[in-house]
């Protein structure tokens, strides 16, 4: 009998550890049936790297889905704000990852997120004497900021407890992943899973070149007076967010370049990003300062703890969420789900995009093809 379990039991490789890669890992095996392993170049133990993206955001739950009109996107937001909200409990299963707090998005771009971000609790438009300069517009809710060097870890831990298998390696082409003859890796998956991130514009049997990084540069300040974030999104296009974090520290930032690959902070938008910041919350500096006299950056530099830089995986058309039949040989033909591309919202989409995955590699492995991109726009 035992045996017979085992047989039936599938091998699913997922490539990549970023959050989308450990949340869809996680998915597969928690639905039982199957055997998962990752394999990646680089993990949540690491160190910090441009190379991998989910290191460096932020990362807040403020839904953007408005900027992409498939009602998917908004649906897996959503789905993953429901767990993340249960997740962030005080007293949740992971400590000193999950703050929650108010945050505020103004804007004067003439968009309104009423629709996407109806469901946030306590969600109501602001009036205009609550308006920072700069804004038109302001819609205030509760939401959560995770810290993702712990809640990344604590993925890869999950996924490791509940006997998951992972392999470091980089990876020159996705057939590599499917013959065997990589240590570690099963001889014959029964799928593979990539959720690649970036790196789908260069892995070979994908090179996506839809796929492009949009940097970002952020600074985490030493301001544990400050436990509210905000949001403000010009008509010029320009864009600044601040969110506090449960370490006491508050990320900020307003870069988003499209391919622009630029791998370490640069001095300009350091300041840029400190002035656009200190415009919508001058409570950002020491309380003696705010409290004297209007503050200057200056009064920011001294908070500085961290500064960084990462590239989010845009892709033209969003994200990939599509299966096929990869013909890696003649002899091997097997099914490969894509999960990639969620530029500025890995995060805040990673349950909803890894359900999604999860149904895709079910119905391939049963027989069918589904590209759930069709129909969505
Ligand atoms: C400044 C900034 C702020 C952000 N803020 C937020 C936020 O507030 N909320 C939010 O939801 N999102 C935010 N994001 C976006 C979020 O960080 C990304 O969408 C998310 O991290 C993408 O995750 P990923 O798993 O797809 O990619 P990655 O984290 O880059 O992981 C990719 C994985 O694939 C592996 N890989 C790639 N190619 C290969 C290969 N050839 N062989 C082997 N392994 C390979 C890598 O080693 C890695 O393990 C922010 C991003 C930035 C830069």
């Amino acid at each position: 009998m035992m045996q017979r379990d085992n047989e039936a039991t599938k091998d699913i490789v997922v490539i990549g550890a970023g959050v989308v890669g450990l949340s869809t890992a996680i998915r597969i095996q928690k639905k039982g049936g199957y055997r998962v392993t990752i394999i990646a170049d680089t993990f949540p133990t690491d160190q910090k790297t441009i190379r991998y993206t989910s290191h460096w955001a932020g990362a807040h739950h403020v839904s953007g889905a408005f900027s992409d009109k498939r009602q998917r996107v908004s649906e897996m937001d959503k789905e993953t704000f429901e767990i993340m909200w249960k997740d962030s409990e005080h007293g949740g299963p992971v400590q000193g990852c999950f703050l929650r707090h108010n945050h505020t998005e103004f804007r004067s771009d003439g968009a309104d997120p009423t629709e996407w971000l109806d469901y946030m609790p306590e969600f109501r438009s602001v009036s205009n004497n609550e308006l920072v300069p700069g804004a038109t517009h302001g819609w205030t809710f509760t939401t959560f900021t995770l810290y993702p060097p712990v809640y990344l870890n604590w993925l890869l831990n999950r996924f490791l407890t509940d006997g998951g298998t992972i392999v470091r390696s980089q990876l020159q082409h996705i057939s590599q992943a499917m013959q065997g003859g990589i240590s570690g890796l099963p001889q014959k998956p029964d799928a593979i899973v990539a959720c690649v991130g970036l790196g789908a514009r260069f892995l070979g049997g994908i090179e996506d070149k839809e796929v492009y990084p949009v940097r970002g540069q952020t600074i985490a300040l030493r301001a544990p007076w400050v436990k509210y974030g905000r949001t403000l999104s010009c008509a010029d296009g320009s864009y600044f967010y601040m969110m506090p974090r449960v370490t006491g520290d508050v990320l900020v930032g307003g870069i988003r370049v499209a391919n622009d690959w630029f791998p370490v902070p640069r001095e300009q938008d350091r300041n840029y990003v400190l002035a656009g910041v200190l415009a919508i919350c001058p409570e950002l500096a020491p309380p003696e300062v705010h409290a004297e006299r209007m503050p200057t950056i200056d009064d920011l530099r001294s908070l500085i703890v961290e500064e960084g830089c990462g590239l989010r995986p845009g892709r033209k058309g969003g994200i990939r969420l599509e299966a096929e039949w990869f013909e890696a040989s003649p002899q091997t033909k097997i099914p490969v789900v894509y999960n990639y591309g969620h530029a500025g919202m890995g995060f805040q989409s990673s349950w909803g995009s890894a359900s999604i995955a999860l149904d895709l590699l079910e119905e391939t492995l049963a027989g069918g093809k589904l590209d759930t991109n069709k129909g969505t726009n």
